[in-house]
């Protein structure tokens, strides 16, 4: 019977095999032959197991699942059609490995259909197997490409986000002291501005305060060392006025040797204890002779007292009503009393308009008179 359609099945490019219940090979079609060199005489005398890998376990499955399906389906015209999903599961793998014969060896990937076949009273298998192994290859190589790709679109995202960072850090940041630069300060003091208008208590004495600081005699150290030494200056007093003030307050170079600093939410006296901070941090640790040593190698430098770097500061509170430019300028008229006053001292534009310079020692007693109250 099966001769008969010996002709038609050897026209289909798959493998076909009939197999009995142990797995010997009963027929096997001339895809069979070309794809694995062994002879129809030669495949008649074998086991599938001598071309297919674990060829047991997959016999035993079909056995098992076939005959599970005719328990099942026993009324069912279907009966004899496999699981796939099925074996394959109980397989563990989904693909099948045929190797063929060892004088010109080749391994290919496979997927199959089976069906239960009655052949001489006998209960067989029709196996149907299709060679993917090249599939299988482009399969992979596809999964690589699109690692590949995907990795790539990763590290361009990364470097993208990176750029965008520096972008974002150029347009907001003073180059040298990586300050906020005053383009940022700007639009922050009037978000916080408007911040601070939409508060309902402003009787709990808290203002938002303006402070301008410029170094005095800063042109000095540029004249005497060079610019190299006058901008590690600037980025010394910009650590330590950031180093002196909290994280919620913004610390801004306004240009030169001039800073500007904004106190969202502080009290009168905090905002002066603030100035004194600051102005004391600068005259203590600025350590200049120190930077000279290492940058110019320079021992012993003497700088006349006239010359060392102290702040002039002007110091303006917010009301509202007042813009924004009115703020600043008011903390800038303050900081020109305190250089018109001689220098290395803090005014503080009042509510009147006049401005008024703060003798740090009194300050101190009336504040711990306060305290002690
Ligand atoms: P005053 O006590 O009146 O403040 O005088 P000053 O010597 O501190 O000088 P002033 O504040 O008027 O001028 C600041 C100088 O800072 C002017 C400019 O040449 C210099 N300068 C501005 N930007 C930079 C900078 O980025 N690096 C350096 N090294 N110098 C700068
Ligand atoms: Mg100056």
């Amino acid at each position: 019977m099966i001769s008969e359609k010996i002709d038609l099945i050897n026209l289909t490019y798959d493998m076909v095999f009939v197999i009995d219940k142990s797995g010997n090979i009963q027929f096997a079609n001339l895809a069979a032959e070309q794809n694995l060199f062994y002879t129809q005489e030669e495949f008649l005398s074998m086991n599938i197991s001598d071309v297919m890998f674990e060829a047991e376990k997959f016999v035993e499955i079909l056995n098992r699942i076939i005959t599970m399906s005719e328990h099942e389906n026993a009324s069912d015209e279907n009966v004899g059609e496999v699981n796939f999903a099925n074996i394959k599961e109980n397989m563990g793998f989904q693909d099948l490995v045929l190797i063929s014969k060892d004088t010109c060896l080749k391994i290919m990937m496979v997927n199959f259909q089976a069906r239960k076949l009655i052949y001489n009273g006998k209960e067989h298998f029709l196996l149907i197997l299709r060679d993917i192994t090249k599939r299988k290859f482009f399969e992979q190589e596809l999964f690589k490409i699109t690692e590949n790709l995907e990795r790539l679109v990763d590290e361009k995202t990364q470097e993208l986000q990176k750029k965008n960072e520096i972008l974002e850090r150029l347009a907001t940041r003073d180059v040298l002291t990586d300050l906020l630069n005053i383009r940022k300060f700007r639009e922050i003091l009037t978000s916080q501005i408007e911040i601070y208008n939409s508060k309902k208590d402003h009787d709990n004495g808290k203002y938002l305060s303006v402070m301008m600081i410029d170094a005095d005699h800063f042109k000095y150290y540029n004249d005497t060392f060079g610019h190299q030494i006058g901008d590690e200056v600037i980025k010394g007093i910009g650590r330590l006025l950031t180093s002196s003030v909290k994280r919620t307050d913004f610390v801004a170079r306004y240009g030169g040797d001039e800073f500007i600093i904004l106190f969202p939410e502080i009290t009168y006296e905090e905002s002066i204890q603030a100035c004194l901070r600051v102005k004391n941090a600068v005259t203590e640790k600025l350590r200049i002779k120190e930077v000279i040593h290492e940058i110019l190698g320079l021992d012993n430098v003497q700088i006349p007292k006239e010359h060392e770097i102290t702040l002039s500061i002007g110091l303006s509170h917010y009301k509202s009503g007042v813009t924004m430019d009115d703020l600043i300028t008011q903390a800038d008229t303050a900081l020109y009393a305190s250089k018109e006053g001689g220098r290395n001292c803090i005014h503080v534009m009042e509510e009147n308009g006049v401005c008024v310079r703060i003798d740090p020692e009194q300050f101190n007693k009336i504040v711990s008179e306060q305290f002690s109250d």
